[in-house]
């Protein structure tokens, strides 16, 4: 099954979209299999990481832009390499277990929409699939 999903990102911020995730494996009826969470943006990512402490997507946020910082030499028109870069280093997509019809995550994991180059309307995909 193949669902899509809108959402709006007017900051730079890592988005919660477990509870997308887990709509989609339910509407799905998948019992055991996995699901790609697909982001179709170029500036934009999917990640895995902690929901505890939300101070932790904000370092992760300073870290990218530490090892990303906008730089003078860019070509790009747009202006936003900066995010290019960033997409590319977190990655489109995230594969993720689903086991007796539930999402498998550790305690702490959240699976995360990130917007590099905000305000924007956005979307992302979920397929589930089922074993064999
Ligand atoms: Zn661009």
């Amino acid at each position: 099954m193949f669902l899509e999903y809108r959402i709006s990102t007017p900051r730079l911020d890592f988005y919660d979209i477990t509870p997308k995730v887990r709509e989609a494996i339910a509407e799905s009826g998948v019992k055991d299999g996995i699901a790609v969470v697909y982001c179709p943006h170029t500036t934009a990512g999917i990640t895995i990481n902690e929901n505890a402490d939300p101070d932790v997507a904000c370092d992760l946020l300073i870290g990218l832009d530490k090892a990303f910082p906008d730089r003078a030499e860019f070509r790009h028109a747009e202006g936003n390499s900066a995010a290019h870069l960033k997409a590319s280093a977190v990655g489109s997509s995230a594969t993720v277990i689903v086991s007796g019809g539930k999402l498998v995550l550790g305690t702490w994991q959240s699976v995360y929409f990130c917007e590099f180059d905000p305000p924007r309307e956005r979307k992302f995909f979920v397929k589930v699939m089922k074993d064999g």
